[in-house]
């Protein structure tokens, strides 16, 4: 019966084939295991069960914006620590980590570029940047994005992805909420659209401000969108919270949002949109 036994010895370390990490990725969705390059051919979407990972502003870029038309603005703006604020760590530490782990100096991508036959200004936010939280550097940016459209007249598109307010900037962060809200404003008495995309997550103050005052609000599938978490939620009302509350899905179905779409279809949609709005 020795042919049910292992005769050859386990490989060694050297023997083994490098396999590298990039290879694979874990669906959160459904669990199984996919080739990342047919991740990424599927703009980061599972094909099995339509999970969509979350991706950076650049990656954004490219599938919004039409190919070689994007031009960055205020990229040289620094973040500031006007309160010179410690938790676990000193703020300015918390900010030069993640402008190394994200290689750009702020949570906003901004710039102007083409969709098919529209030019647009556009502001896109990034979760890896201390959670995307609203810093001031963060409004200003958004803010700024909205003036280059009212300056040449052409819509805005604001990709939001965050984690709310941020913290260590105390009322400098709350003050971007009236910023970014009042250059809104100004291009609603303009007629410029303003069409709001919210991905996962979009929460706390950037929801109670920019992500939801668009002509558009459009949410990707399946993506954690709301104010407090559910925890402060349910002991404030002090009742059982339905399940899936705070997803784009519940949202369209409450009449918070206008309609959710899949990441494949999003460029496809904006430019439609943007044709019926401004012909
Ligand atoms: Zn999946």
């Amino acid at each position: 019966m020795t042919w049910f036994h292992k005769n050859k010895a386990p490989l060694t370390n050297s023997e083994k084939r490098d396999v590298p990490n990039d290879v694979f990725d874990q669906c959160k969705g459904c669990d199984k295991i996919l080739y990342a390059e047919k991740l990424i051919q599927s703009l980061r979407v599972c094909p099995s069960c339509n999970y969509h990972f979350r991706i950076s502003p650049d990656e954004y870029v490219d599938l919004l914006l039409d190919d070689g038309s994007f031009e960055e603005i205020d990229a040289n703006l620094k973040n500031e620590d006007p309160l010179k604020f410690t938790d676990l760590k000193p703020y300015g530490e918390r900010l030069r980590s993640a402008e190394r782990k994200v290689g750009r100096n702020s949570a906003v991508l901004s710039g102007m570029g083409t969709i098919g036959s529209h030019r647009v200004a556009v502001a896109l936010m990034d979760f890896r940047f201390v959670g995307g939280s609203m810093g001031s550097l963060v409004g200003e940016k958004i803010a700024r994005a909205g003036r280059a459209a009212l300056d040449y007249r052409i819509p805005l598109i604001v990709v939001s992805a965050s984690g709310g307010a941020r913290m260590q900037e105390g009322i400098y962060s709350l003050m971007q909420l009236a910023k970014t809200s009042s250059v809104l404003a100004r291009l609603h008495t303009e007629g410029l659209p303003y069409i709001s995309l919210l991905t996962d997550p979009t929460t706390g103050g950037v929801t109670a401000s920019h992500a939801m005052l668009g002509d558009i609000n459009i949410a990707e599938p399946g993506a954690l969108i709301g104010f407090a978490g559910p925890r402060v939620i349910s002991d404030t009302i002090r009742q059982e919270l339905p399940e899936d509350f705070q997803t784009s899905e519940f949202l369209l179905s409450h009449g918070m949002i206008d309609c959710v779409v899949d990441r494949r279809d999003l460029k496809y949609t904006i430019e439609t949109l943007l044709t019926h709005m401004i012909g």
